[in-house]
């Protein structure tokens, strides 16, 4: 995710971008890239982002982090046209006969996806819209691409009215960062939750941020002196392998800091680095020179190879002493296993590319389906897990809108008696019509996702015997019953 130094002139940009995706995918024939990406540039010709400078530059940056993760041409080409059917006069269709469906239907899942605005501070909220997201998606690389958008409009905020900057970095760290630790993809996940903290906490960042380069100098030096000590025990070994440091978060230290109740200066956070080579086998072969040179610290060694933790991230952990003293913890771990680290899912998702025939895009889409439902695992409980197969997988359910923007999960099939219920037992019992999407609808309407469902109550009004033909859900049901039972209508 390196950014140009100075702006390239456009051939050059292109060239940049064909090396990059070349040097993944050797194969590939590149054609549709040249062709997304002149599309795009003439499509925002005439427009400027905020920072003033040309449109497409938004978009090429786009389609530069989806080289980043790797990610199939189609998803490339996707991300460099992301914008054409919001902000110019081209239409589906068009896009539909110039690319083919496949990145058509990408680019209209990112535009569906930008009209939703999630403006709630409530994280049950925050949760349903989320699932909204995946639902609404269908395709993963929808996904993938909005949250490559997400990350430049982050990274140029600093340009918007400061109302707006709220916004945005609220829904980022709400919707846009759990959605990307979800997909396992870490560093994108980190990299969204800093750009935001600055925006939502920009006191706490500030502070936070100087007190960081206040004790770099110091930590620096010894994390340097740490890995050429390192370097020197590993140099005589055959085994492959490369040191790097790791980053930090000033996101998490903030977040450790609220947690625990503490000021900076008091929280224990490790100097690390990690230790990344070919084989498992040279993981351990590692792990025991590194042992034999720095005193490990007791009951700090953690094998996620042999068990990898849910999400697949594996890696070896321990924690050793420096010569001068200096607790350091150390990740060790195969170049594979770095790269499901930092891009998760992106990190497994390789359409074939170049002409795939029917059959073996197929047999894509099901390894993809098997993958997703591993990364699905990753969530907290199995219910919540069967919750989001039912929304992601089997697309059971619809997401309603109240007046205010609220999100209501339904089974699909739910009418606005399921809604009123939903809302309040109160506005159940006494609805006596329903507006969807600001027009009268009648109380058997079956939602499609998106709607916007108002109710109509009258205080004296009750429950109908035929209420119970027109509801899914086993709440409404139940509570119609219930009052049925109460005034001897049904048995
Ligand atoms: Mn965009």
């Amino acid at each position: 995710m390196t950014e140009p130094s100075a702006t390239p002139t456009p051939e050059g940009r292109l060239n940049e971008m064909l090396d990059k995706v070349r040097a993944y995918s050797p194969h590939a024939d590149l054609a549709p890239l040249e062709k997304a990406y002149a599309y795009s540039l003439k499509a925002h010709e005439h427009q400027a982002r905020a920072s003033g400078e040309h449109y497409f530059v938004h978009c090429a940056a786009v389609a530069d982090s989806l080289i980043d993760f790797k990610l199939d041409l189609p998803t490339v080409c996707a991300g460099l046209l992301h914008d054409v059917l919001e902000d110019t006069p081209v239409t589906r269709d068009q896009l539909a006969a110039e690319f083919g469906q496949e990145v058509a239907l990408l680019v209209e899942g990112v535009t569906k996806l930008d009209t939703l605005q999630f403006v709630s501070r409530d994280e049950a909220q925050a949760e349903n819209w989320r699932k909204m997201m995946l639902a609404t998606a269908q395709d993963i690389r929808v996904i993938l691409i909005k949250l490559a958008d997400r990350l430049h409009n982050m990274k140029t905020l600093n340009y918007l009215a400061r109302e707006r900057q709220e916004r945005i970095a609220h829904e980022t760290v709400s919707l846009y960062a759990p959605l990307a630790h979800r997909l396992g993809m870490f560093r994108l996940k980190s990299e969204l939750e800093d750009l935001a903290f600055m925006y939502t906490h920009p006191e706490e960042h500030a502070r936070l941020d100087a007190e960081m380069k206040a004790i770099s100098v110091g930590r620096d030096a010894a994390l340097e002196r740490f890995k050429a000590a390192l370097e020197k025990k590993l140099a005589d070994t055959r085994i492959p392998h490369r040191v790097l440091a790791r980053s930090k978060s000033l996101w998490s230290i903030y977040q450790k800091m609220e947690r625990q109740k503490k000021p900076f200066s008091e929280i224990q956070d490790g100097m690390g680095v990690r230790l990344i080579t070919d084989t498992i086998a040279n993981c351990y072969a590692l792990l025991g020179l590194v042992h034999t040179e720095f005193k490990p610290v007791a009951g700090s060694f953690t094998d996620y190879i042999s068990v990898p933790k849910l999400n697949l991230y594996q890696s070896l952990h321990t924690t050793v002493m420096s010569a001068q003293g200096d607790l350091i913890e150390i990740q060790l771990r195969t170049e594979e296993m770095h790269r499901t680290a930092e891009f998760g899912i992106a990190a497994h998702w390789r359409y074939k590319l170049g002409a795939a025939t029917p059959d073996a895009h197929l047999e894509e889409k099901l390894n993809w389906l098997r993958q997703w439902i591993e990364w699905l695992q990753d969530l907290k409980s199995p219910r919540e897990f069967l919750e989001s197969l039912k929304t992601d997988l089997e697309l059971h359910q619809v997401f309603i809108f109240t007046p205010a923007g609220e999100v209501k999960v339904l089974p699909a099939g739910a009418t606005p008696l399921d809604f009123a219920f939903a809302v309040h037992t109160e506005v159940g019992m006494t609805c006596v019509g329903a507006k969807v999407n600001n027009k009268m609808v009648k109380l058997d309407y079956q939602f499609l996702s998106g709607d916007i469902c108002e109710i109509i109550t009258k205080r004296a009004s009750a429950p109908k015997k035929d209420w119970l033909n027109h509801v899914r859900t086993a709440r409404a049901r139940s509570k119609i019953r219930h009052y049925l039972r109460e005034k001897g209508i049904v048995a």
